[in-house]
């Protein structure tokens, strides 16, 4: 019998919280939702793209968006998540990795982002360069994102090597 190597796999998990700003505009994985109070933040907010960026550089073993962006660097000052996504995957392909998927979940009141889910997995996939899928929560009113106070976003990756 033939042995087949399997490949090296890396899963890598990803959180992001922001506070909600009203007034601000609302970019929720990759996608702007008019009439949403947006994200408080140091970029746009965009708490999908945010996790994503996480699990993928977890996955990577190369940190997380904080050790790699910093919030104190003027060049990522209201970059859009997907700018960040975009230079995520770029890394992390630098770094010998193909993404196998990605899957996003969004927990919040709003967006209601059944309506919009295929648009946001079309955007998050084409940025990415791999499949990425998004679904939608909410906490039933407990908590920070039940109160409305804030949004919050859970993510995982997989990654082969080569
Ligand atoms: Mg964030």
């Amino acid at each position: 019998m033939v042995e087949v190597p399997l490949p090296e796999l890396r899963s890598g998990i990803g959180v992001d919280v922001h506070p909600i700003e009203a007034g601000r505009e609302c970019w929720v994985a990759g996608l702007l939702w008019p009439g949403v109070d947006g994200c408080e933040g140091h970029s746009d907010g965009d708490v999908a793209a945010h996790a994503l960026c996480d699990a993928l550089l977890s996955a990577a073993g190369l940190g997380d968006l904080g050790s790699v962006f910093g919030t104190s660097d003027p060049r990522w000052a209201g970059a859009s998540g997907a700018t960040l996504l975009t230079e995520v995957a770029r890394l992390v392909a630098g770094d010998g990795w193909s993404i196998s998927n990605a899957a996003v979940q969004v927990i919040g009141n709003d967006p209601k982002l059944a309506p919009r889910r295929l648009e946001a997995q079309n955007v998050l996939s084409e940025v990415v360069g791999a499949p990425v899928s998004v679904a939608a929560t909410t906490t039933d009113g407990l908590g920070l994102t039940g109160r409305g106070e804030g949004r919050a976003a859970i993510a995982t990756a997989l990654l082969t090597r080569g």
